[in-house]
């Protein structure tokens, strides 16, 4: 299908739940085809775990999708390198400069480290690198040019150097909580005062910009001193930079419901004149046999412990595509349980759906179809309209498969125009749209097979022009490295002993 005509015959039907209104909600992109979408990255202090996995998949499983239906998406994921603190009231240490106390590195080689290693889990679990990946680090001058702005229009104070934004001054014009449904009045009686908010004039008040203390090492000069921009501030500033100051979709997990995003509202709401993006997209969190995860419970997995099974509780390994699976297997927005049980069925159902895009290369067509694999397609689509419903898509797929196999047992009949309508299904939702690989074909191996045949073409050459110093010595080195090649009537071949 041509990507425009996806877009006429699909625009006006993709409904998004959006977080703000409480509902599902037209998807209609500010100035289509072109669609900004962004979503909060990780903070690099430590490795990539479950509760990165899901939002990574899910944005996503939405990217792919949007460009599926012909949207040229910018996607906007960052990097979250300074300014996160240890609790959420603006109190403790920088994550990253505490990681990087303890392990007497700099900050960056913390950042860099786990940057890197969080690059390999998220191609692993097949997941597209955003368009954009902005640093905190990199987007000083625009967070400190946001905080002005706040200054200016009487919404932030300066306090010992640090600026905090008046949240109850907000409150009195616009509607502080209007995403997470909390009301300051609760807040403000609920919060208790940490030691160190003398500072703020309310405690339900949050740091735009804080004075470093003298040991800080991550510390920028500013109007103000000396000092790092507020946690909220970065999304604020890079998504205004990148996608404008209003855009289509902001995600993340729901964890950052409160404060960041209802605060990010609020910056962007006062420094801008108006609210950042116009659908708020939020994935639920992910428990582990019915517990919270937590480094205190002793349930915390990292994703390579799951890949190499090398947990306490993983009674085996589970690939990159098993954790993927079980992600897609339940919808964004419902909770979701990890469970030796149950990673173990999504393995099986994986590898079975995969086997399925296998044996419909060999179907044979008939005359007549059994099934109606154009109402399967439209189910898929409506699935996917429905707010990204990637379970029904599934669900789908399994009939497609019990179809597929009951025509390899000649149970049931499928004609070409059919057998080539379930291939493209197989082909776009499994492969494309849900990112769902083989895991069997390694693509080093093939790069090995290449330079193997490229090596083996230049020893035949060398035979032939009857340089057998060449050709032996080929030989010779691929021995030194575990590689026997066997000369035969064919011709060559070599394997790994
Ligand atoms: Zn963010």
């Amino acid at each position: 299908m041509h990507p425009v005509l996806k877009i006429h015959s699909m625009e006006n039907t993709l409904q998004i739940y959006n977080t703000i209104s409480r509902k599902k909600e037209i998807f209609e992109p500010i100035n289509p085809p072109f669609v900004g979408l962004y979503v909060c990255g990780p903070t690099v202090y430590g490795d990539g775990h479950l509760g990165h996995a899901r939002p990574a998949i899910t944005f996503d499983l939405v990217f792919r999708y949007l460009k599926h239906l012909g949207y040229k998406v910018r996607y906007v994921r960052n990097i979250t390198d300074v300014g996160h603190l240890e609790n959420d009231a603006d109190e403790g240490e920088d994550k990253i400069a505490k990681k990087a106390r303890l392990e007497q590195l700099e900050p960056m080689e913390v950042v860099q480290y786990f940057t890197d290693r969080y690059h390999k889990n998220m191609d692993q679990l097949n997941v597209n690198r955003p368009s954009i990946e902005p640093r905190a680090s990199g987007h000083i001058i625009e967070q400190i040019e946001m905080v002005r702005k706040i200054l200016e229009k009487g919404f932030a104070y300066e306090s010992n150097g640090s600026i905090y934004f008046d949240v109850k001054k907000y409150n009195d014009s616009y509607q502080y909580g209007k995403l997470s449904g909390r009301v300051l009045d609760d807040l403000l009686s609920n919060t208790r005062v940490l030691e160190g908010q003398d500072e703020k004039r309310n405690s339900s008040d949050f740091a735009l910009w804080k004075k470093a203390q003298p040991e800080h090492i991550m510390r920028w000069p500013s109007p103000w001193s000396d000092g790092f921009p507020g946690w909220h501030m970065e999304c604020s500033a890079m998504s205004a930079k990148y996608l404008g100051e209003k855009f289509d979709i902001h995600g993340g997990g729901m964890d950052l419901l409160f404060p960041h995003h209802e605060s990010e509202i609020a910056q962007s709401q006062v420094a801008n004149g108006n609210e950042p993006c116009k659908y708020w997209m939020h994935n639920n969190m992910i428990t582990i046999n019915g517990q919270k995860m937590g480094k205190s419970l002793g349930n915390f997995i990292t994703l390579n412990e799951f890949f190499e099974g090398k947990h306490a509780s993983l009674e085996k390994a589970y690939s990159p595509m098993t954790i993927r699976f079980f992600i897609l297997q339940a919808h964004y927005r419902s909770t979701l349980d990890f469970s030796n049980e149950a990673l173990q069925a999504a393995e099986k159902g994986m590898k079975r759906l995969l086997q399925g895009v296998d044996t419909l290369k060999s179907l044979k067509s008939s005359n007549t179809s059994v099934s109606d694999i154009k109402k399967l397609t439209d189910n898929c689509y409506e699935a996917m309209n429905d707010d990204f419903n990637s379970p029904i898509v599934i669900a789908n797929l399994f009939e497609g498969l019990r179809i597929i196999n009951a025509v390899n047992d000649k149970k049931e009949t499928l004609t070409a125009a059919d057998l080539e309508l379930l291939t493209n299904l197989f082909q776009t939702f499994i492969l494309e749209i849900l990112g769902l690989k083989s895991e069997v074909e390694d693509s080093n191996s093939e790069i090995l097979d290449g330079l193997m045949q490229m090596i083996l073409n230049q020893r035949q050459q060398a035979k032939a022009n009857k340089d057998y110093a060449t050709s032996d010595k080929i030989r010779d080195e691929l021995i030194k490295l575990g590689i026997v090649v066997k000369d035969g009537k064919e011709g060559s071949s070599w394997s790994i002993e």
